[in-house]
């Protein structure tokens, strides 16, 4: 399978392609498909999947398939911290970068002043935490009533961090008719009834996680008594010169194997 295969057009691909990326990884091939055909997608994949070029690549595809004369804002990514909101806006930079689309972020943490006069410009795609969207929003500086797609973002984190009424009073403000993107990295019951509020005969896309350990990393396991383990430990680490991140339960611990002779 290669990108085209996924009937990409050759804007994204060649994007895609100076990033170093020569093939898609699973939930893209699994993903794109149904998106490109306006399918709602629920996606349960964690980082490291490719997940976000998983929804990015077709969505700037059907922006750009039809783009009327407009000035509103026709694609909505939800996602819960600004620091997620950053990396989505620099990941539709890299996918979009041979598109004539355009796309702002608005989160906390920077000044309102600053998203305002963004927002004045043309944007395309919003990529919004809810708390701040709704404050532009209940200030009557954002218009949603044009979104197309909206899209989920890491929905489990949302859920979790309290947003689940933004997120519905977000949802309020949009046209029934759009397309539905949702991805979690989990998928307990409560994702999954959240899910089924907002998504419309969905296609589900799994994939496995990623595994983490590299495949060249050898693995032991080593049962030593209590008072040797420090020992143990400083011993594996100095003599077989292995690169190692060590957990320890407390920073006493921690102290006291650094400073291990
Ligand atoms: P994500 O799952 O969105 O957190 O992406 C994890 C990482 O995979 C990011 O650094 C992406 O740049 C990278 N990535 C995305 N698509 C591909 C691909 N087709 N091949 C290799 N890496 C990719």
């Amino acid at each position: 399978m290669n990108f085209k295969n996924l009937n990409l057009i050759n804007p994204i691909i060649r994007a895609v392609t100076e990033t170093g990326y020569s093939k898609p990884t699973e939930i893209q091939c699994n993903a794109v498909p149904p998106i490109l055909e306006g399918r709602d997608v629920v996606g349960s994949a964690q980082s490291g999947t490719g997940k976000t070029a998983a929804f990015v690549m077709p969505i700037l595809q059907l922006l750009k398939r039809h783009t009327p004369e407009h000035k509103e804002i026709r694609i909505l990514i939800l996602t819960p911290t600004s620091e997620l909101a950053i990396q989505l806006e620099e990941n539709l930079g890299i996918y979009s970068k041979y598109l004539p689309l355009s796309q702002l972020s608005v989160y906390e943490g920077i000044p309102i002043g600053s998203q305002l006069a963004a927002l004045r410009k043309r944007v395309d795609i919003l990529v919004a935490t809810p708390g701040r969207l709704l404050d532009l929003q209940n200030q009557r500086h954002i218009d949603l009533s044009k979104i197309e797609i909206l899209v989920l973002d890491k929905a489990d984190k949302m859920l979790n961090m309290g947003f689940i009424n933004d997120v519905k009073n977000v949802v309020k403000l949009l046209p029934q008719k759009r397309q539905n993107l949702f991805f979690s990295t989990t998928m307990p019951g409560s994702v999954r009834h959240f899910a089924g509020t907002i998504l419309n005969n969905p296609v589900e896309v799994i994939v496995s996680p990623v595994s983490s350990t590299a495949q060249t990393a050898k693995q032991a396991v080593c049962f030593v008594e209590k008072e040797k383990k420090t020992d143990v430990q400083a011993d594996a680490l100095q003599k077989k010169n292995i690169r190692s991140l060590v957990f320890t339960r407390t920073k006493h611990v921690a102290n006291k194997l650094v400073q291990q002779p």
